[in-house]
């Protein structure tokens, strides 16, 4: 395991986020994983970065906060954090963020009061998540396992071999084996990830049509000179990184006006420590006017509210039903694997990328060509074993896109 985990954290420092001779590379990082993270900041060294800066978090001590600070404190976003995030834009730092999910853990938390801490933390640092979106700096999400969430992905085994399987399909649904070259592999893998781009852009798609068993049946149109991407991408300042390990989809932008119909959710959806289940949207002109869920439906609304974008979609993915994430059958209650797992939709924020020219645009040009803006972006899961996919092109042509939940080309 050992030896895989060392794969992990080259794989991570030099195809995800690529780090550069004498950059600054932030890794954000709970301290469940600080073995893993040493071997990221030993690797980094070795790959040349300047200097390693570990901004540590842990979900417990943040489930405290949440519950007995004042509400006044919620909201106080700290000088010192938005300096902290200043100064990583400034230094053209490059930040590996570490992920380690905790399912439900905030569910005796007031939604409120999570609502409004993350809504402040949002507002003062969008400077920051502007930045990285727009991919002025090189940036990677990857997974690392704690207790919790290993016992809710293995209910029936005890803690540390749970523990170890949730390790074991990490690694494995990011093409780390004890026997392969996970940097060669990754290689061979965005250039496939390249050719489907390319098919796609080629046909230059005004709408697509979703369409399976469960009720999901869903017309979207994209903007005009939408890019589809996934897999590799390149920063502004013409570094190639893959900002997600693993990652499966091709994704672009959708015009903000332009979804109707209804989607229904094949995953449940864990937002804000809450886990959202078999819930449904509607839409009309782009909107969603209509919604339900089974479980959380607060926490459904709460995300809906959060603004005014975030009633709309910012991004369509398509993910075949056969990839390595999928096959493993493992429900991860983590979007980095479950939307890698599943065509999903993101409520919120578009990619500037996802657009012609999209990163040189300023706001109100990305509004005009029909990019949604909002503070939150928040994939959710509908591809199913039946999913239909068809384009539409400008002059009414159409083209099947996906058959039986994979790329029909
Ligand atoms: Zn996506
Ligand atoms: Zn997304």
């Amino acid at each position: 395991m050992k030896t895989r985990l060392e794969k992990f954290a080259g794989l991570a420092v030099k195809v995800g986020v690529n780090v550069q001779k004498g950059q600054l590379l932030v890794i954000n990082a709970p301290v469940d994983a600080k073995e893993f993270v040493r071997l990221l900041v030993k690797a980094a060294y070795e790959a040349g970065a300047g200097n390693v800066m570990v901004r540590w978090n842990d979900a417990i001590v943040n489930k405290e906060w949440y519950l007995h600070v004042d509400e006044t404190e919620l909201e106080d976003v700290k000088s010192w954090v938005i300096d902290q995030l200043k100064y990583v834009v400034d230094k053209g730092g490059c930040v590996i963020s570490v992920t380690s999910p905790n399912p439900g853990l905030l569910k005796d938390v007031p939604g409120n009061r999570l609502q409004k801490a993350s809504l402040a933390a949002s507002k003062a640092t969008k400077f920051y998540s502007e930045h990285m979106m727009a991919n002025k700096a090189q940036w990677l999400v990857i997974a690392a396992p704690n207790g919790d969430w290993a016992k809710k992905v293995y209910p029936d085994q005890e803690e540390s071999v749970a523990l170890e399987k949730l390790w074991d399909a990490i690694l494995t649904a990011s093409r780390v084996l004890e026997t392969n070259d996970p940097v060669a592999e990754w290689n061979n893998h965005m250039d496939k990830m390249a050719r489907n781009n390319a098919i796609l852009n080629g046909h230059r798609f005004k709408k697509l049509y979703f369409k399976n068993n469960l009720g999901t049946d869903l017309s979207i149109e994209l903007v005009k000179d939408h890019i589809w991407a996934g897999g590799g991408e390149t920063s502004v300042n013409g570094v190639p990184f893959a900002p997600n390990i693993p990652t499966e989809e091709a994704f672009t932008m959708p015009y903000k006006y332009g979804a109707n119909g209804k989607v229904v959710s094949t995953k449940p959806l864990n937002y804000q420590g809450k886990l959202i289940e078999d819930f449904y949207l509607v839409f009309k002109d782009g909107k969603v006017v209509e919604f339900d869920a089974k479980k959380e439906k607060e926490a459904l609304a709460n995300l809906l509210d959060t603004d005014e974008g975030s009633k709309y979609l910012g991004e369509v993915a398509l993910v075949e039903h056969d990839s390595p994430i999928s096959n493993t059958g493992i429900l991860f209650y983590n979007t980095l694997f479950d939307e890698n797992a599943s065509c999903h939709l993101a409520l919120g924020a578009s990619y500037a990328m996802n657009v012609k020219d999209g990163t040189t645009l300023t706001k109100e040009e990305l509004e005009k060509r029909g990019a949604n803006q909002s503070l939150i972006h928040v994939d959710f899961m509908f591809g199913s074993a039946d999913m239909e996919i068809v384009g539409e092109k400008a002059n009414g042509e159409k083209v099947v896109i996906f058959k039986n939940g994979n790329f029909a080309f």
